[in-house]
């Protein structure tokens, strides 16, 4: 893996394909930073060697050019963060936009204007991504989160750097971490698969299933395999049209001898609300009325146990509708299980989906060693598929 820790930067002008599609209020501030604070060590790292910064992202989904999406609104936070101030390129392509592109001096940083705003920019048109490719010596793509596009920034324009293009340091850090779980991990490796439904994560489970010791299966996806499995589960949230899925899922742990760990007990609910009335009750004993919104507490004890003895953890969505504070305790107690279980020497990761915002809320995101920045990237490096923007770089 060719990353930019291999070269020099000196008088070179490097073109970086990073995420900075950041939150933004209506008052176009900034909400969330951890995007742009990602992409800092790479954009750092150049500096510091004596090069130059052209940043291109992508941010919202504009139609055409919207001021809205304008990444104008973000150069200051950049500046701020980075300690550097930024100019701006109020096009990502065009002869002013190659003009400042010239003139940036080793040490400066230049942000070109959202990439959405040209319809070729999702359409991976070749001759887009030539014109992009003209501005900088050299192309890093440090944008995890679009990686699984094959956008013209993305991975087409790598095509005109065949000797001059590496992983940014983000990127890189994404694909050791993967690595870490599902092919150099040290056993046993325990996957925790949550989230409301099987069907977005089968392949998923598919994949992994070779790879892992135990998978644990929380979360509302749980109900359709405690059905198939005889349970009674009241009204909780089931994929009737996936029981067969999740059968075949079963018998084919059995046979690969890994473990499948199910809730055994719930907190259900009379109302997918935080007002309802909850009660505790086995997870394959629910009543007519009542939905399973959260792992029970001797749930909680078994899936903290499997935890505690596991060296390697990947951790993909909530065990409970987390959103409600009166479902959240499973998701809680998971995340305080994986958090010891780090600090006792295990690797955890965490990615794809909503308990990465569950470990954000909770305030676990800094005692975990990973927590992946891309969602549907993450999601699709778990299937088992080899995302375009790598590949890229790679041939
Ligand atoms: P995902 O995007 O697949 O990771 O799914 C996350 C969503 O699953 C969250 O919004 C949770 O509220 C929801 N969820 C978790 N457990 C349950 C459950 N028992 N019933 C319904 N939804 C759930």
């Amino acid at each position: 893996m060719k990353t930019i820790n291999d070269i020099n930067f000196e008088n070179k002008k490097a073109l970086i394909r990073v995420d900075f599609n950041v939150p933004l209020n209506d008052e176009f501030q900034v909400t969330d930073t951890t995007r742009i604070e990602a992409a800092k060590p790479t954009i750092l790292k150049i500096l510091e060697d004596g090069g130059s910064v052209i940043l291109m992202s992508h941010l919202g989904r504009p139609n055409g050019v919207e001021d809205r999406f304008s990444l104008n609104h973000i150069v200051k936070v950049i500046s701020d963060i980075i300690g550097v101030q930024v100019k701006f390129a109020h096009d990502c392509i065009g002869d002013d936009t190659e003009n400042l592109a010239d003139k940036l001096e080793n040490g400066e940083i230049l942000l070109l204007e959202n990439l959405r705003f040209h319809p070729e920019e999702k359409a991976g048109d070749k001759n887009f991504a030539e014109k992009l490719s003209k501005l900088g010596d050299i192309y890093i793509n440090d944008a995890f989160g679009t990686a699984h596009r094959a956008h013209a920034s993305t991975t087409i324009i790598a095509q005109f750097f065949p000797e001059n293009k590496y992983f940014g340091l983000l990127l890189a850090k994404e694909i050791e971490s993967l690595n870490a779980v599902l092919s150099d991990s040290k056993k046993p490796v325990t996957a925790i698969i949550g989230g409301a439904k099987v069907s977005s994560k089968i392949d998923v489970i598919k994949n992994i299933i070779d790879k892992v010791d135990n998978i644990i299966i929380g979360g509302g996806m749980a109900y359709t395999f405690i059905k198939v499995k005889g349970g009674k589960i009241g009204d909780s949230i089931c994929e009737d049209d996936k029981l067969d899925v999740a059968q075949d899922i079963l018998n084919l742990a059995k046979q690969k001898k890994v473990r499948i760990h199910l809730p055994i007990d719930v907190i259900a609910a009379d109302a997918f609300s935080e007002k309802a009335n909850t009660q505790i009750c086995p997870a394959n004993d629910i009543p007519d009325g009542w939905q399973g919104l959260d792992a029970g507490p001797k749930t909680n004890v078994g899936f903290s146990f499997v935890i505690a003895e596991s060296k390697t953890i990947l951790w993909n969505g909530p065990i409970g509708v987390f959103e409600m504070e009166k479902f959240a305790k499973g998701t809680i107690e998971l995340g305080n299980a994986i958090v010891d279980a780090t600090a006792d020497g295990a690797f955890s990761l965490v990615g794809g989906g909503d308990s990465v915002a569950a470990v954000k809320q909770f305030g676990f995101a800094d005692k975990v060693s990973y927590v992946s920045t891309g969602g549907g990237a993450m999601l699709e490096m778990l299937e088992g598929k080899t995302l375009p923007g790598i590949e890229a770089i790679m041939k």
